[in-house]
């Protein structure tokens, strides 16, 4: 794990109302969510950016002895920084440095899992680097800087250029050929009648918590079934016995940086194609209001503001105010107060999830061969078994099933309804 020191930058012209404690809160969850160790995290308080540094010259010194001290691996920065401001840094602090485009860009690039969504996250880095080699590039200082390396690396540079350039018209292609494919696969799934469930909301709000206590308090569908399914989805069983998919989503921004959206968006493609979202909200948490606010512009922006949507109130172990609770269930409503940490209320959420769906099951009574086991595995696999005979003139089966699912079964020739 690489070892981090969080760098919050706070400019006193700015006239937001966000205090440092928050965006230093928010920085420490994005760089938890991309997996870096954070050994320290400090703050810098300044009038306004230096043409150089961003943070002052002295305050850059600092931060390279502390990194020594700290044996830090990279050093990550609250702010967008230019690309000389980045080289001055990285010069003086010798460390590799993130700004917060990048490190929004890491925690995309692992939240990718289509080949779509890869792309875009791709592009968007290319698209981030591209402006940023220019002149006395990275490269050239690295071959020493100075005197007598302009040449090599002006011409290293100008290839290292022309073959992005060529990387990103490659993408931009092949993305506009991919979006037909895309719907392919959507209907496959649609076909399939499996509900799917994406948790929404601001960063470190405990969506992540929550799809753990969830897979802790229930019963997980083998994975072996989904082979679409990785480490960010789910399959759950409800207690009516319906299996849905839950998914995990990169979390929420305040701000996210403009250019940074259409990645953004490929990213949220299991949001895009979910039949319920479920926003997790942190309860205790004195910008609920603005954190709520910033997961809708979101969904707006994606055109999805109005799919149907549960609002999961969670930390409320942490909530004393049982009035301010009141308060809240009833402004986000239809909610459910929850505890992710401390498995609190999840039976609510889940039956709150599951009245979504019950009209996507259909019980079947049916009579099959003894020859189409291959139908009981099926009713194992995605449906509830209620009843279950072997007789001689075959096998009868009470069985809820997931309802485009059984209008297929109704059709095969050998089944028999009772
Ligand atoms: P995500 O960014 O939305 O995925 O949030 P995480 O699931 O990573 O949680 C962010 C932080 O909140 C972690 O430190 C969790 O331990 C904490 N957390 C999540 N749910 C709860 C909860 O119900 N109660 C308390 N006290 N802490 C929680
Ligand atoms: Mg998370």
């Amino acid at each position: 794990m690489e070892r981090a020191l969080l760098v919050t930058i706070k400019l006193k012209s700015e006239r937001d109302n966000w205090r440092m404690q928050d965006l230093a809160v928010e920085l420490e969850a994005l760089a938890v969510t991309s997996g870096a160790q954070i050994v320290q995290s400090i703050s810098y308080h300044g009038e306004r950016p230096t043409a150089n540094f961003f943070i002052g010259r002295g305050k850059a010194e600092e931060i390279a002895i502390l990194c020594a001290e700290e044996d830090i691996d990279t050093v990550i920065f609250s702010r967008d920084l230019s690309g000389t401001q980045q080289r001055n840094l990285e010069e003086i602090i010798d460390k590799k440095t993130l700004d917060r485009t990048q490190l929004i860009l890491d925690i995309f690039a692992r939240h990718a899992k289509s080949p779509e969504g890869k792309m875009q996250v791709e592009l968007a880095q290319l698209q981030y680097l591209l402006p940023r080699l220019v002149g006395k590039g990275v490269i050239l200082s690295r071959l020493g800087g100075g005197i007598g390396t302009r040449g090599p690396g002006e011409q290293k540079l100008e290839v290292d250029r022309r073959r992005i350039r060529k990387r990103i018209e490659k993408l931009e292609n092949d993305l506009k050929r991919l979006t037909v494919h895309r719907s392919l696969l959507r209907k496959k799934r649609k076909e399939k009648g499996i509900p799917a469930v994406a948790l929404v909301g601001y960063t470190n709000a405990g969506k992540s918590s929550l799809l753990n206590a969830f897979t802790r308090a229930n019963q997980v569908v083998s994975d072996a079934l989904f082979t679409t399914l990785d480490s960010l989805s789910k399959a759950l069983v409800l207690p009516n016995g319906e299996h849905i998919v839950i998914s995990d989503t990169v979390g929420f921004l305040n701000n996210l940086p403009h250019h940074l959206i259409e990645a953004f968006k490929a990213t949220l493609e299991e949001v895009v194609e979910a039949d319920l979202l479920i926003h997790v909200l942190d309860a205790q948490h004195p910008r609920i209001y603005e954190h709520n606010q910033a997961v809708v512009s979101v969904l707006e922006e994606l055109q999805i503001a109005d799919k149907p949507r549960i609002t999961a109130l969670n930390k409320i172990d942490l909530l004393d105010d049982q009035t301010w609770l009141e308060t809240i269930k009833r402004d986000f409503a239809p909610s459910v107060a929850i505890s992710a940490k401390e498995s609190q209320n999840l039976n609510l959420l889940l039956a709150e999830i599951e009245k979504r769906f019950i009209r996507n099951l259909a019980c079947l009574h049916i009579q099959i061969p003894l020859t189409r086991m291959d139908l009981v595995d099926l009713f194992y696999r995605e449906g509830r078994v209620r009843e279950i005979q072997y007789l001689d003139q075959g096998i009868q089966v009470k069985v809820d099933l997931p309802k485009v699912l059984s209008q297929k079964i109704l059709q095969d020739r050998q089944v028999e309804q009772l």
